[in-house]
């Protein structure tokens, strides 16, 4: 567990137990003995064939923990409440989830189903994300606020309207100027009075990566400037008792409680402005931001990490708002949270298998031709050949590489101009990879091959360079033997993971057991990317058109196994990717079926093998693109 720095990033939720696994702890801090979850036990059980009491689910696999969710919300919640309490500040906190962050429908039912008790909402930032919030909010609280934000149009605002109409507690967030014209045209025509929100546009500047869009040149929310001429507008149409939310977003992940402060207590002062300008407003939204600590580290100068608790964060924006309005003499407004990645990070883990490592062995190394080669090659090449012959004698591995790639070159041109042979060049060929063999095996770290995407489910990692906190799930009680970087399957040299959490370029590894994995037996080696519910499943894209993890919902109960499959869904097959590049699988099928038919006819097959490779045929179509156990697997050829 202290080797990948378990007990920083994971507690309260996730621990070694004493079989070497990764147990979940669902309920946090409040977890008993008895209820925690071995993860193995839920990669077994998702993963074996139904016939041995499996869900035969195919990996990667995302695993989601509803009771982690509820922990983790009820945690922002009771941390607010306590901040307020114990400040003496007189409103209250009610939050809303931006879906943006994991769209997935039961994600966000259940966080309208767990927030219903204290007023949780949402926050969207498209039609589609507000159409999916007004559905999802018809059984939440009908106090929980429906925050609208994002770019909008006229159809974006009359939707927004209709859910007002719909008794759903909407606020139009104004992100531009432009965006009031049409909320007063549209709520005029359609006879609905909205209730509008402005983005302040802070001076306050995250300088971190999440931080890009903050400060004066932001991309979103409007300057002092604008907001004053937006309520002068209000006023003109005798709309100013609808402008009632503040709010501004300074970027995700903000580093520090100072910061924060500094940020909260800034829109303190345009709200208190806002007040004296007679507006009606009366909460302020902070956005989002409330960050997660990737690597376990507390530190506040790293964009995966943050130097502060749940309880900090809340505090600092309580004391913020209540020094401000205090000062003011302005009545604390209540105070909203759009925090996506505080909330869903820790509920979901994806877990994926290794295929296979790549060799320890040095190759065993061909001399033939080499001689000749020796003979024939001009000056400068020689020259090249002694150089790495003698470095090599000294033990200089990068002079030999370098040598190595010279005398390479050099012959690779001479192939071109047709002066040496193709067994010469082999022969170079041959020394070359036998020197790069010979020097990887001095720097023992290899290549695990993942059954994976790297872009279609870790997208931050190669979009942003994101860490997350990657590590075996099970054999911790081995001290692992080697170190490895991590490959996936897509045809792309950036589809690997060489950089891990702690500033490490490699992660410690176990031997894999028997000849790799796709194997179905006991020989699977199991990795879990953690704290990547947020933000990476809607990002992922479909590269070389390998489609998303299988997903299972998993929630603690008392039984034998201690846990209960609630819901499982296979991963997109090979034919939902297909169609999402406009092919139509079932014509696809169609064409090729009818060219197994003509061939039969033509008398190149006998028609019963073809009839069989027909039907054989639909089952790749239904299958997952990813790779599979030998034992699942079904051949027709
Ligand atoms: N609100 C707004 C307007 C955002 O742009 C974002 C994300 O950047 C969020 C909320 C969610 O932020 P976080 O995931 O840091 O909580």
């Amino acid at each position: 567990a202290a080797l990948y720095r378990v007990d920083g990033w994971g507690a309260p939720y996730f621990t070694v137990n004493s079989s070497g696994n990764i147990s979940i702890r669902p309920h946090g801090v409040e977890t008993l003995a008895h209820q925690e979850i071995d993860l193995l036990k839920v990669v077994k059980k998702a993963s074996k064939p139904t016939s041995s009491g499996g869900l035969g689910l195919q990996l990667p696999l995302i695993v989601r923990f509803p009771d982690v969710l509820k922990n983790r919300l009820e945690s922002l919640q009771s941390a607010f409440n306590f901040a307020i309490q114990s400040h003496g500040y007189e409103a209250h906190y009610q939050g809303v989830y931006p879906v943006k962050c994991n769209q997935d429908r039961y994600v966000v039912e259940d966080i309208v189903d767990f927030g219903s008790g204290f007023r949780f909402g949402l926050e969207a930032g498209s039609k589609p994300e507000l159409l999916l919030a007004m559905s999802c909010l018809c059984k939440g609280s009908p106090e929980a606020f429906l925050v609208c934000n994002g770019f909008k149009d006229a159809e974006y605002v009359s939707l927004a309207l209709v859910a007002r109409k719909l008794h759903l507690n909407t606020v139009i967030v104004l992100e531009q100027e432009e965006e009031l014209d049409i909320v007063i045209d549209i709520s005029r025509k359609l006879g609905v009075r909205p209730v509008i929100g402005v983005r302040a546009k802070l001076r306050t500047k995250h300088s971190g990566h999440f931080g890009s869009t903050s400060g004066e040149n932001g991309k979103f929310g409007l300057t002092t400037v604008q907001i004053l001429r937006v309520v002068k507008k209000l006023e003109q149409f005798e709309m100013l008792d609808c402008l009632q939310l503040l709010h501004f977003h300074i970027g995700s992940q903000i580093p520090s409680t100072a910061l924060l402060a500094d940020g909260v207590g800034e829109a303190a002062q345009i709200y208190c402005e806002l007040v004296r300008l007679g507006a009606c407003v009366n909460v302020i939204d902070i956005g989002g931001g409330l960050g997660i600590d990737y690597d376990g580290s507390k530190s506040q100068d790293s964009d995966i990490s943050v130097g502060y608790s749940l309880e900090e964060y809340a505090s600092a924006v309580v004391q913020a708002v209540r020094l401000v309005c205090d000062r003011k003499g302005v009545k604390h407004p209540v105070l909203c949270s759009e925090s996506g990645r505080a909330i869903v990070s820790h509920h979901s883990i994806l877990l994926f298998e290794a295929i296979s490592a790549s060799s320890y062995q040095s190759p065993p190394m061909s001399f033939d031709g080499l001689q000749d080669l020796v003979e024939r090659l001009p000056s400068d090449a020689l020259a090249d050949y002694r150089n790495l012959y003698a470095a090599a004698v000294r033990g200089e591995n990068d002079t030999c590489l370098l040598y190595a790639e010279q005398l390479k070159h050099r012959c690779v041109e001479q192939f071109k101009e047709g002066s040496l042979g193709i067994e010469q060049l082999a022969a170079v060929d041959g020394l070359c990879e036998f020197v790069s063999k010979v020097i990887e095996v001095s720097d023992p770290v290899r290549t695990y091959h993942m059954n994976l995407s790297v872009f279609t489910s870790i997208p931050d990692f190669w979009g942003i360079g994101q860490l997350f906190p990657i590590i075996p799930i099970h054999r911790l009680d081995e001290c692992p033997a080697v170190r490895g970087i991590l490959s996936d399957l897509t045809c792309d040299s950036d589809g690997k993971i060489d950089k891990f959490i702690g500033g490490e370029s490699s992660l410690p590894l176990h031997e894999l057991e028997g000849n790799g994995c796709i194997s179905g037996d006991g020989g699977s080696y199991y990795l879990g990317m953690f704290l990547g519910g947020a933000y990476e499943e809607a990002l992922g894209g479909v590269h070389n058109l390998f489609g998303g993890p299988s997903v299972v919902r998993v929630s603690q109960c008392d039984g034998p196994h201690g846990f209960a499959v609630t819901h499982a869904t296979p991963g997109p097959s090979c034919g939902d990717v297909l169609r999402m590049m406009q092919f139509e699988p079932h014509l696809m099928f169609e064409t090729l079926k009818h060219r197994a038919e003509e061939f039969a006819n033509n008398g190149d097959d006998d028609s019963s093998g073809s009839i069989a490779l027909a039907s054989g045929l639909a089952r790749y179509f239904d299958n997952m693109p990813y790779l599979m156990a030998a034992s699942s697997c079904s051949l027709t050829a």
